[in-house]
């Protein structure tokens, strides 16, 4: 087959795969001007559709990102703000000043201590290797705090482009979709591409004459649970409205499992309660101690569920992390499921699927 570019974003044309960049339908390639499906649905609909490629195929395309001057905004979902944040963020954009943007707010419950998730989504980013210029807390779905947001993009961009960086199901496409709507309203999105002749596969969103604002694919990140589960599974992990607390008072010797996908064994300390903050849709059972390992093996995929069957087959195994925490209200979070709250001194063993891994922060609520 002769090699067909796309009219609009410049990225190479597949039929085979429609997740994948640069998909069209067989039929539209007889079209004179051939348009992948994501710009055709952007043309036509004013409507951005996330697709996705690994850390490495990204790394090579978007460094160049790094040679420009740029504003880069980077979406991260704050209910898995482990399997969101962009590792490799520096080296994809250089010396360009960053905006974290922490999306789905609405899922957090109303008592959340906004303070307190700006700073601990700050220190993340350190961790992770980079400096933020200013954290926003956002609900693309419901449109929270987006306004100021566009107020601030407009000043912190200082007439260049911006680029849109965020791993899959940060709910990029989501977000894009509205600042299309606030800052273009109705009319035609014309798309163009910015690197002729290159395969790039961004997509250029005019803001004025001069300048764009550039959606990026959408990044793999393995650490996300969600590459490891049935598309079933995620959306019984993933909340679709206020998480509410579960309470559990616990004894030392007792465990919990959420699902079966992670685990938190109470090893030492006084009898206390632990909140726990998971989808409302997900499961939470309580067991001694000496019995949860037998209780996994024999109900893992049916009572301890998700995983179910086609999340089994590819889930990896748990491990274990042990966590001493002394008296400060704590957080021990499972990245992309939810986290559980306790306070005083106790020691506690986590077990969640290898390479998700589990962290502790101070208490948010
Ligand atoms: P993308 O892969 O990053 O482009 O993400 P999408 O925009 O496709 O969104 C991924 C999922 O997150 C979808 O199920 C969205 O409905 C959901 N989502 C996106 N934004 C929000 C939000 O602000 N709140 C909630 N609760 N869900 C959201």
């Amino acid at each position: 087959m002769e090699q067909i570019h796309c009219q609009g974003c410049g990225v190479l044309v597949q039929t085979n795969d429609p997740h994948e960049l640069g998909y069209t339908p067989k039929s539209s390639l007889e079209r004179e001007n051939v348009l992948c499906k994501r710009c055709f649905r952007l043309k036509h609909y004013n409507e951005i559709q996330d697709v996705s490629m690994t850390d490495d195929d990204f790394l090579k395309m978007v460094s160049s990102i790094r040679n420009r001057d740029a504003l880069v905004v980077h979406v991260i979902d704050i209910f898995d703000v482990n399997g969101s944040m962009i590792q490799s963020l520096p080296r994809i954009v250089g010396n360009n000043p960053i905006l974290l943007v922490g999306n789905k707010m609405d899922l957090l419950p109303k008592s959340t201590n906004q303070r307190k998730l700006k700073q601990w989504l700050q220190s993340s980013a350190k961790e992770a290797g980079f400096k933020v210029k200013d954290v926003f807390l956002i609900s693309s779905i419901k449109g929270h705090g987006m306004d100021d947001l566009t107020d601030r993009i407009e000043y912190y961009r200082e007439n260049k482009d911006v680029y849109i960086v965020g791993t899959t199901n940060v709910g990029k496409s989501t977000f894009i979709n509205r600042l299309i709507k606030q800052s273009i309203g109705e009319n035609e999105v014309i798309t163009t591409s910015y690197f002729p002749g290159t395969t790039l596969g961004f997509i250029e969103i005019p803001l004025d004459d001069k300048t764009a604002l550039i959606d990026t694919p959408g990044i793999v990140n393995k650490q996300q649970i969600a590459h490891y589960i049935s598309d079933k599974d995620l959306k019984v992990i993933t909340p679709n409205k206020e998480i509410k607390p579960r309470i559990y008072q616990l004894n030392d010797q007792q465990t919990l499992f959420f699902g079966g996908l992670a685990r938190l064994d109470f090893i030492k300390g006084e009898r206390q309660s632990f909140v726990c903050y998971f989808s409302n849709q997900l499961s939470i059972h309580r067991t001694k101690l000496e019995k949860a390992d037998a209780l996994y093996e024999d109900h893992i995929g049916e009572m301890l569920t998700p995983p179910n069957e086609e999340s089994l087959a590819k889930l990896p195994e748990l491990t274990t992390t042990t966590f001493r925490i002394h008296g400060e209200k704590t957080d021990i979070v499972f990245p992309g499921l939810g986290w559980v709250s306790v306070e005083g001194s106790i020691t506690v063993v986590t077990h969640s699927p290898r390479g998700v891994n589990v962290t502790i922060r101070k208490s948010l609520i």
